[in-house]
């Protein structure tokens, strides 16, 4: 498994809707609250909504992360809308009801031994 979980990079980056949201300054109100400002990235193209220095973003924009499975579970700040929280929710709330089926067949097989 890598950074993007079970998908190749290729996968993992077309789950994004290039919706931009995440693109655009916030102010952290603490306790959790993040609001999201209309002051975009000085490199986010407003019209198309894509990053203009997309490939070198990390180089121009030492702020600017990469997002993965892991990094999406534990910043507070993405947008709910983002479709990487909605990925992430999705696949946790999957392995959540593995789990506890998987834990109701062996509670069942440990009643039909005793
Ligand atoms: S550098 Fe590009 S991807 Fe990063 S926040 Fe700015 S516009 Fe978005
Ligand atoms: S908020 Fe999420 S879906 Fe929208 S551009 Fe950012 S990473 Fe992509």
């Amino acid at each position: 498994m890598d950074v993007y979980g079970e998908l190749s990079r290729d996968k993992w980056e077309a789950i994004c809707r290039k919706c931009a949201k995440c693109c655009y300054e916030k102010v952290d109100l603490g306790g959790g609250v993040i609001r999201y400002t209309d002051e975009p990235c000085e490199h986010l193209d407003t019209e198309t909504k894509l990053c203009k220095v997309y490939d070198r973003r990390h180089e121009v924009e030492p702020d600017c992360i990469s997002l993965t499975e892991h990094l999406v579970r534990f910043l507070h700040w993405m947008p709910v809308e983002c479709a990487y929280v909605e990925y992430v929710r999705h696949k946790d709330t999957i392995a959540q009801v593995h789990e506890a089926d998987k834990k109701q067949r062996r509670n069942r097989k440990a009643k039909r031994r005793r």
